[in-house]
């Protein structure tokens, strides 16, 4: 990655950001800066807000426990969502919340929840899924906050795909055979095509689903190795996969 001030903290803001621009914190966001980080008014922050690119900003207190911020100079122009889709089953709350940060730290720019027959998670609560994602967004360097997709069932996830969108589906009971090779007979890297990746439960896909998702055109099933791995760890083994061969990790 070029060179990049990882000591300064990064925050996503909401309101459109211009030179001169005096952003009001919110309460968390003071107490992060000016508490937790302790940060004095000439240390640089970077905001950003998912459309006008990143920002240094000088934090001005406006009193012991509030302040703003006033936006000093454009530090990166803005870029596109990455575009790969990233469907999963929701998992139980900690294993989802570490799902979706890691997810969106290996490059996920939309987040799909999908229903499956064996999908255990509670009711998906997409505050909690969108707060996680900002937060690893935050924290990853990122310039976009992924989108989250209402949760659908399988059959309506597969067909919610374009047809051109590669879909790189985690099969736990495919036999153990090379991913980068099935990768790289599922797409020429140079195509650099649109992509999915889907995750099933911890209770794995059913014998119909995985039939179901095999007849799709365009997808491709990989083995991650001769272990069964928890949706959450399979999570990051296939978006490295995927990123070094297909993706934006070469
Ligand atoms: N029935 C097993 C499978 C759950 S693993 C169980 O109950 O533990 C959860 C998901 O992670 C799987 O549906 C699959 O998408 C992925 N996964 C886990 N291990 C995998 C492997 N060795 N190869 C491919 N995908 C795997």
């Amino acid at each position: 990655m070029a060179a990049y001030d990882f000591t300064a903290p990064r925050l996503y803001v909401t309101p459109d950001l211009a030179a001169g621009a005096r952003l009001p914190l919110d309460r968390a966001q003071a107490n992060y800066l000016l508490t937790v980080l302790r940060r004095k008014p000439e240390d640089p922050v970077l905001v950003f807000n998912g459309r006008d690119g990143e920002w240094r900003a000088r934090l001005d207190a406006t009193g012991r426990k509030s302040a703003d911020l006033v936006l000093v100079e454009r530090t990166r122009a803005q870029t596109p969502r990455p575009d790969l889709d990233y469907l999963f089953a929701p998992l139980k709350s900690a294993r989802l919340d570490y799902l979706a940060q890691k997810a969106v730290e290996m490059g996920a720019g939309t987040l799909r929840p999908v229903i499956t027959r064996f999908t255990q998670g509670d009711r998906l609560n997409r505050e909690r899924l969108s707060a996680n994602a900002v937060e690893a967004a935050e924290q990853c360097g990122i310039l976009t906050i992924p989108e989250i997709a209402e949760p659908v069932r399988l059959p309506a996830a597969l067909e919610g795909l374009a047809p051109e969108r590669l879909l790189v589906f985690c099969d736990e009971d495919a036999p153990v055979s090379d991913p980068v090779a099935a990768l790289r007979g599922a797409a020429s890297p140079a195509s650099s095509p649109p992509l999915a990746v889907l995750v099933g439960p911890e209770g794995g896909f059913s014998a119909e689903e995985r039939e179901t998702i095999a007849r799709r055109p365009n997808t491709v099933a990989v083995s991650l190795g001769p272990r069964i791995l928890r949706a959450d760890t399979a999570a990051v083994a296939v978006m490295a996969l995927v990123q070094a061969v297909l993706g934006d990790a070469r």
